[in-house]
């Protein structure tokens, strides 16, 4: 997608407000990482986070609290049908974030950044959500298995 200056900064501002990694902003809106670190620093009057983004869906699959909440995040993107890969995983994360909030009062344990690389790979078919074959409880898996049955309903 072509972005002009407005949209680029507009699109960099929405994003960094999500605390997503500057590599993640660098590549959505062509501008330099010194200009979006400038603006974290602004904004959040902290240093953005370094590191990198995650490179294998094994972290979610650690804790049963995350593997939730990862499930709700697909389920959010999934649901979202703009065309622009950006503007669903920005729309599903903000519905994300809203509903830990409001549902269980705390602070999501995902961030914009490990949504954003859960987005590629559920566009990818890294991961998968799927239906638990049983009791058709919605279900992240990374491997193909025809039919899916559930942790809760395999015990
Ligand atoms: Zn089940």
């Amino acid at each position: 997608m072509k972005l002009n200056t407005f949209n680029r900064y507009s699109l960099a501002i929405e994003l960094l407000s999500l605390d997503a990694k500057i590599s993640i902003v660098a590549e959505q809106t062509g501008l330099s990482p010194e200009i979006l670190r400038k603006l974290f620093l602004e904004m959040h009057h902290r240093s953005s986070s370094r590191g990198s983004l995650r490179t294998s869906p094994g972290f979610i699959f650690k804790s049963f609290r995350l593997l939730k909440e990862a499930t709700l995040y697909a389920f959010f993107f999934r649901s979202e049908n703009s065309t622009d890969f950006c503007r669903r995983a920005i729309n599903a994360y903000r519905r994300y974030a809203t509903y830990i909030g409001t549902v269980t009062k705390t602070h999501p344990r995902l961030d914009f950044s490990d949504a954003w690389v859960i987005s590629e790979w559920l566009d990818t078919g890294g991961i998968k959500l799927v239906r638990c074959s049983h009791c058709r409880s919605a279900n992240l898996i990374t491997n193909e298995l025809q039919h899916h049955v559930c942790c809760v309903c395999k015990s």
